[in-house]
């Protein structure tokens, strides 16, 4: 059964990734009993990860290998071996979902922890959030459909299963369908071929709420389409609440109908941007309490600034440098912090203030002097306005010190400009665009 394992760990490797690979399966020790096979690792926290992630792909490549299915259980070792830190900080007892969460959709399923108290809301998606509140307070009526949209990894689907969570604690009754459009499209094909379409039609008509998580799913497949279209008509008709999830505008879905496009164009529509660095620190931070762990600031700002946008992978990162910290019996410091990020933790140095000055002052074809300057035509009071709420949310300078950069101003004005961009950004699709470019160039700069 050992030699099974060892058999198993190259193909693991291949699949799960050299970097996933290293820290979270080459440290298991492989014992059997009578039960099977015994994957031993040094506390909860690894259990949990491993069971989470990489259980399935373990299960199917160790019967790839053996050819059959064989019993595989992870399970915290009594006497770990390798040195582990004096107590893996005690992981607080799993904060249990609220009773609130705790009902089931009808379709789908939620993840537990997607919750919006475990969501953290800022400039980067506040529209979106306070959108899916709104929803939840006043289903059917005020933003219906609401369209969710947003690069990879940045909070889409957990906002998605916080609104349905919350909409089942207040309605525990109700018909409530959660599901990927990936999974509608299979139940669709399966229903299609087993002849049961008014089954399918019947399960989904009859809901109260719909959430279908990335639609863009759907581009090109015509059928599908069709089928949705009706169901999206039959619910919409009668008042119930829909919620869509995309990584695309409606109108930028290549391959989707164009009567699809106008009907979720017909609610409110709503982005999630990439969160600030701020915002990345209230992650981390919170993240690694639930992790039971204590961050000190220099890592949490590390962290903060390293890797790309998406907080899928800032949680990643964070991971990567707890198990690492776990598994060599070291404190979490910024020199283990470096090491085990490698290249990775200096991609994203903040932008300075002078940084973002230049590269607004490009884009509005203004000079810098301008830019500093006490003039006030329109032009130049937005730029000046936009690269001081730049100079706040991606180089996180302080109120006062972005002011005296910006020709001595007072600390208010620069308060002042971040919340009128703030505001007009949720409202000003072009501005928004601008803002979204504007930020990937110095997302660029900064990495170059
Ligand atoms: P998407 O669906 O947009 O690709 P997810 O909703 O799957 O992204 O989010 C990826 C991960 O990041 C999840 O673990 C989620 O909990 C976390 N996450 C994203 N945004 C936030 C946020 N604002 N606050 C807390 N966690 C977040
Ligand atoms: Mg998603």
């Amino acid at each position: 059964m050992q030699e099974l394992w060892a058999t198993a760990l190259p193909v693991l490797r291949q699949q799960v990734g050299e970097r996933n690979f290293v820290t979270w399966i080459e440290p298991i020790c492989c014992a059997t009993d009578d039960e099977g096979l015994r994957l031993e690792v040094p506390n909860r926290f690894f259990q949990d990860w491993i069971s989470r992630h990489f259980l399935s792909t373990i299960r199917s490549t160790l019967a790839a290998v053996a050819t059959h299915p064989c019993a595989v259980r992870v399970v915290v070792s009594d006497d770990w071996s390798a040195p582990l830190p004096a107590p893996l900080p005690a992981r607080p007892a799993r904060r249990e979902a609220p009773e609130r969460g705790r009902r089931a959709p009808k379709i789908g399923r939620l993840v537990p922890e997607y919750t919006f108290d475990t969501f953290v809301v800022g400039d980067a998606n506040q529209v979106a959030y306070h959108a899916a509140m709104a929803v939840t307070e006043t289903p059917g009526r005020r933003f219906n459909p609401l369209f969710l949209h947003g690069g990879v990894g940045l909070g889409k689907t957990h906002l998605a299963n916080a609104l349905a969570h919350e909409m089942l604690a207040r309605q525990p009754r109700q018909r409530l369908a959660c599901l990927a459009a990936e999974t509608f499209m299979n139940s669709l094909i399966t229903s299609l071929r087993q002849d049961q379409m008014g089954v399918f039609r019947d399960r989904f008509r009859l809901v109260d709420t719909l959430i279908l998580d990335d639609v863009q799913f759907l581009a090109g497949k015509e059928r599908t389409q069709e089928e949705f279209f009706h169901t999206f008509n039959t619910l919409h008709g009668s008042g119930k609440q829909i919620v869509l999830t995309s990584d695309k505008a409606p109108a930028d879905i290549a391959g989707l109908e164009q009567r699809l496009k106008s009907r979720f164009e017909g609610g409110m529509i709503a982005d999630v941007h990439p969160p600030t660095p701020a915002m990345r620190v209230e992650i981390l931070q919170r993240k690694a309490r639930t992790l039971g762990c204590e961050l000190p600031g220099e890592v949490t700002a590390l962290l903060a600034h390293s890797g790309g946008p998406s907080v899928r992978e800032l949680e990643g990162a964070l991971t990567r440098v707890i198990a690492a910290a776990t598994l060599r019996g070291l404190p979490i410091t910024l020199d283990l912090a470096r090491q085990t990020l490698g290249p990775l933790a200096a991609r994203r140095a903040a932008a300075s203030v002078e940084t973002v000055q230049e590269v607004v002052s490009e884009h509005f074809g203004v000079s810098l002097d301008e830019l500093k300057s006490h003039r006030r035509n329109r032009e130049l009071v937005l730029a000046r306005q936009v690269a001081m709420y730049l100079s706040r949310t991606v180089a996180d300078g302080s109120f006062p010190a972005i002011g005296e950069k910006f020709g001595g101003r007072d600390h208010s004005t620069v308060m002042h400009a971040v919340r009128v961009i703030e505001g007009r950004r949720g409202t000003d699709r072009a501005l928004a665009d601008a803002l979204v470019t504007l930020e990937s160039a110095l997302r660029r700069r900064v990495a170059a």
